[in-house]
C-alpha cells in the first residue's frame, strides 16, 4: 500500500486510511502533544520482518512514562496490533508509524483532561536522504539552530513537539541546498540531524555525542554500537566538538528512515576521500545484511510479521 491507502490501526479498531481522523480542537495540533515511534519492516529471504520492534515500542512507553500518558494497552498488545496492521495491509516491506496523542476535550494547555488516542499507520517508504545516498553520502550544514537545552524539552522522549526544532534545522539546510542539517547541543558540542544521530570515525576509532548532548536516543545507534564492537571497532561516546566533523575520516548518520548514510561534506568541506568510507562501509554490510535476512540474526533483531 502506498501512503494514503489501505487501514490504519486507530483506538482498537481498522479503519479505512481517510476516516482516520481527529477533530481540530484535539490538543495534540495545538500544544503538538503527541509520541511516536518510526519503525521499519524489510522485506527478507523468509518473508517481511520489523526491525527491533521490542526496542521501539519500550522508547515509545518511556516517551509516554515522561509526558505522564498512560497507554491503556501492554506492550504485547502494541507490538501485536503493529504485526496485525502489516498483515491486514499485505506489506511486504514497510514505514510503521505508532503514535499516542492527547485528543479532543478541552482546549487548556494542561494535557490531562483529554482523551488518549493510539494509532498505527504504515506505508511504503524509499530511501530517506534520496536514492544513491547510501552510496555517495550527503551534503550537510551545521545549523544555525542548536538542540533544545536539557533543562527545556526531554531528547530522550520521541514526543511530536521537539520536531518543531527539527523543522527549523531541516528547512535551513535544504533552502542553503544541502541535504540535512545537523545541530549543536546547548553547549556547543555537535548533537544529532534533524531525524539522525550521528557518528565519526578517526584514527579507526568510532565516536558519538553521548544521550547528554541532547540526542534522542536512537535504536539503529545502539544497533551500530553492538555491530561496531562484533568487528572489534572501538566505540566511545564523546561530546563532540564541531570542527572534529571537518577532520574526521568518516562521518554517518544512523536512523530508521535514514539507516546508515554515510555525509560526504559538512559545511562545503570534504570529509575525508569524500565518499563512504571502509567503516561505514563494514557497518552498512553487517546493518544490510542483518535486515535482509542475508547475515544471521544473532541479536535477535527481526520480528517476523
Ligand atoms: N534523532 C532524531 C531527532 C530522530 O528523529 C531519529 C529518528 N527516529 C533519530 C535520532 C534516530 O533514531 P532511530 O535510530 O531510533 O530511528
Amino acid at each position: 500500500m502506498a501512503f494514503g491507502q489501505g487501514v490504519i490501526w486507530y483506538d482498537g479498531e481498522f479503519v479505512e486510511w481517510e476516516k482516520a481522523t481527529t477533530h481540530i480542537l484535539s490538543h495534540v495540533i495545538h500544544y503538538g502533544s503527541s509520541i511516536f515511534e518510526g519503525i521499519r519492516c524489510y522485506k527478507t529471504t523468509k518473508g517481511p520482518a520489523v526491525f527491533r520492534l521490542v526496542a521501539h515500542i519500550d522508547r515509545l512507553y518511556d516517551s509516554a512514562k515522561i509526558y505522564r500518558m498512560e497507554i491503556p494497552y501492554s506492550k504485547e498488545e502494541f507490538c501485536e496490533n503493529i504485526l496485525e496492521t502489516i498483515r491486514r495491509n499485505k506489506l511486504e516491506e514497510c514505514y510503521i508509524r505508532p503514535f499516542v496523542f492527547r485528543g479532543y476535550g478541552s482546549m487548556g494547555v494542561n494535557p490531562l483532561g483529554n482523551p488518549l488516542n493510539c494509532a498505527v499507520a504504515v506505508w511504503n517508504w524509499g530511501k530517506y536522504l534520496g536514492e544513491g545516498a547510501l552510496e555517495k553520502g550527503v551534503a550537510a550544514k551545521v545549523s544555525s539552530w542548536n538542540r533544545p537545552a536539557p533543562n527545556s524539552f526531554p531528547s530522550l522522549a520521541k514526543a511530536g513537539g521537539n520536531y518543531l526544532n527539527s523543522q527549523l534545522i531541516k528547512m535551513e539546510a535544504v533552502e542553503a541546498g544541502f541535504e540535512e542539517g545537523i545541530a549543536l547541543d546547548s553547549n556547543g558540542y555537535v548533537s544529532e540531524g534533524s531525524g539522525e544521530n550521528i557518528f565519526l570515525v578517526r584514527n579507526g576509532v568510532i565516536y558519538t555525542p553521548p544521550t547528554s548532548s541532547s540526542i534522542l536516543a536512537g535504536i539503529t545507534r545502539h544497533s551500530v554500537f553492538i555491530l561496531a564492537r562484533g568487528l572489534d571497532i572501538r566505540i566511545e561516546q564523546q561530546f563532540i566538538p564541531r570542527e572534529a566533523l571537518y577532520i574526521a575520516d568518516e562521518v554517518f548518520f544512523t536512523g530508521t528512515a535514514a539507516e546508515v548514510t554515510p555525509i560526504s561534506k559538512i559545511d562545503n568541506i570534504t570529509i575525508g576521500e569524500g565518499n563512504r568510507g571502509l567503516i561505514t562501509k563494514k557497518i552498512q554490510e553487517e546493518f544490510f545484511g542483518i535486515i535482509e535476512g542475508k547475515i544471521e540474526d544473532r541479536h535477535k533483531w527481526l520480528t517476523f510479521v
